[in-house]
């Protein structure tokens, strides 16, 4: 297959890009390298299947490509706040462009949504069918409200123009290749460990996230993609949520990552941001019935990969 993965060069477009050259696609890379970089794809410009274009998608661009993972955006609240004008584009005027493109090419398209859908939500677990409740003139906005409405873009082209369209709404990830600056709670509570910095609890820490390691989200994202219809009363458009549904509180988490890291680090709260969800966690089970999803990787365990990961970039540094 001839596979176009925009975002390429991010956290999660990295770890699809590794795994789809892996598995002998031919994979192009797209990025505008704005939170992406290019060190995480550098060890993959070897092999002859991929191809690395730098690029915005808010521009169109015409490739012949057989599938389309739209991943294009910064997804961490520091980075889609900078500039939410932007966020906003790459959400809609992208998502405009490469649902164009999946329509020209016949391109089967997944489209990277977000738990954000959901906003600080009032049913808990969010189920797919849960509306949402969020703020449409708040600071998440840029970010919360673009991914809706590239996910009403999505069904719009798929009922109008019958493109073939996957929506997936992923949940807080993480892993190596997170970006070490940009204010996640798992990058910033293990880099605080590590140089026992204070960690900056926000709140009373007693709002809640659940924590899906990048593999395991890897797998959910291809056995989306590649399931084929079956049966014709089957419609995988989706949405379809993706990530790990065991629930932590944010000051449990710090405690954990304390431990791990042995640090002599200690505990600091800070203002809890506006609009800051108080709780998140995945219902998964329309994705474990469809194509079996079910993550593997528990908390602790997929925590020690990440800082293995944090303290190699760190002592790279230092040397
Ligand atoms: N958070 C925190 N300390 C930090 C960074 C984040 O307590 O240094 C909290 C944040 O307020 C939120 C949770 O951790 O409640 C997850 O934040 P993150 O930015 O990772 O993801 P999101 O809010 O988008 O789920």
């Amino acid at each position: 297959m001839r596979i176009l993965v925009t975002g390429g060069a991010g956290f999660i477009g990295s770890h699809l890009c590794d795994r789809l050259v892996k598995e002998g696609h031919y994979v192009i890379c797209l990025d505008n390298l704005y939170s992406g970089s290019k060190d995480n794809i550098i060890h993959l410009q070897k092999y002859s299947n991929f191809e690395f274009i730098r690029h915005d998608i808010t521009q169109p661009i015409l490739l012949e490509v057989d599938m389309i993972f739209n991943l294009a955006c910064p997804a961490s609240p520091i980075h889609y706040q900078n500039n939410p004008v932007k966020t906003i584009k790459t959400n809609v005027i992208g998502m405009l462009n490469m649902l164009g493109l999946a329509k020209r090419v016949k391109a089967r398209i997944l489209q990277a949504s977000t738990s954000e859908v959901y906003g600080d939500p009032l049913v808990h677990p969010q189920r797919e069918d849960y509306w949402g409740n969020v703020n449409p003139i708040g600071l998440r906005a840029c970010y919360d409200e673009g991914k809706r409405c590239a996910e009403a873009l999505c069904f719009s082209y798929h009922k109008q123009n019958n493109v073939d369209i996957r929506v997936v709404r992923i949940f807080n990830t993480y892993g190596p290749n997170m970006l070490p600056n940009d204010g996640r709670v798992i990058s910033n509570f293990i880099i605080q460990a590590l140089n026992n910095k204070p960690i900056t609890v926000y709140g009373k820490g007693e709002q809640t996230r659940s924590f899906c390691y990048i593999d395991d989200l890897i797998e959910g994202l291809i056995r989306y993609m590649f399931l084929e219809n079956s049966s014709k009363n089957v419609d995988l458009s989706g949405p379809i949520n993706l990530g790990n549904p065991n629930e932590f509180k944010i000051i449990d988490l710090a405690k954990l990552v304390l431990k791990l890291t042995r640090s002599n680090s200690k505990i600091t709260y800070k203002k809890l941001p506006p609009d800051d969800p108080s709780r998140r966690c995945p219902d998964i089970s329309l994705a474990k019935r469809l194509f079996g999803f079910s993550p593997k990787t528990d908390l602790r365990t997929g925590l020690e990969k990440t800082i293995e990961y944090f303290r190699k970039i760190y002592n790279r540094s230092a040397n």
